[in-house]
């Protein structure tokens, strides 16, 4: 489901606010054994080797660029998404920017990226309660961001993360929930109850880069379809191929 577009907004758009049921930081439900922490830190040890560099690859100079560019990116690739930004970042530099945009030429600038229309009308949304209550700054806060029309955990995670370098979660998208559960480190499909299992495992300061290493890792080696376990490097602490065989 495209986040950005209806990651709380429903597949059509609308910007009905998300329900505030989430604290800024979730509780980590239950300890986990020493065991499964050993594990859990070999697989971070040896992702971190694997990916040295770990962030977004969305092109940015601001927070607000950065929202743009992921409620952008929803069911695009990065790649697209910095052509397209290439150029709408020139036309509109501020929140009252976007805000005051005839939407027609919004989803024309941003029509590449798919999903065009909701997209449009989920930056203008944002942009709008941007200006109204925060003054034309995007806010630096989990609880701030949430209120933005369209924006739930997933996108303020990446933009409090890679913006403000606040380790504020861990991104759950499509490639480190597959990923994460792969790996057997959660049994939940619900996004915001993986973000709590992963933050039970994974040390505070490697949240944000576990995040990007876990992308990293479904795009090129543990894909959604025909994952390459035998060239892997955690096939060795996996459980996966073994329920395969
Ligand atoms: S062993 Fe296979 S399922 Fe496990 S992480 Fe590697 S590619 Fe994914």
């Amino acid at each position: 489901m495209p986040e950005g577009v209806s990651e709380k907004a429903g597949t059509r758009g609308r910007t009905t606010r998300a329900p505030r049921r989430r604290e800024a930081e979730p509780v980590p439900s239950e300890a986990p054994s020493p065991e499964e922490l050993a594990r859990v830190r070999e697989i971070l040890a040896r992702l971190r080797e694997k990916y040295p560099i770990a962030r977004t690859a969305l092109h940015f100079r601001t927070p607000l660029e950065l929202l743009v560019a992921t409620i952008l990116s929803a069911q695009c690739t990065d790649e697209r998404v910095n052509q397209v930004t290439a150029t709408l970042f020139q036309k509109y530099r501020t929140a009252a920017d976007y805000a005051a945009a005839p939407l027609r030429e919004l989803q024309r600038l941003i029509r590449p990226t798919g999903y065009y229309r909701n997209k449009a009308r989920a930056i203008k949304a944002a942009c709008q309660k941007i200006v109204a209550d925060f003054g034309g700054e995007v806010p630096a806060t989990m609880e701030g961001l949430l209120t933005l029309p369209g924006v739930a955990r997933k996108t303020a995670n990446v933009v409090l993360q890679n913006a403000f370098g606040i380790p504020s979660g861990i991104v759950v998208d499509t490639h480190v929930l597959r990923v994460a559960q792969r790996l057997g480190l959660t049994t939940h499909a619900d996004r915001d109850k993986v973000e709590r299992e992963l933050m039970a495992l994974v040390p505070r300061e490697e949240w944000i880069a576990f995040s990007h290493r876990l992308i990293f890792h479904g795009r090129e080696t543990c894909r959604a379809r025909r994952p390459l376990c035998g060239q892997c490097i955690l096939q060795t602490l996996c459980p996966y191929p073994q329920k395969t065989k």
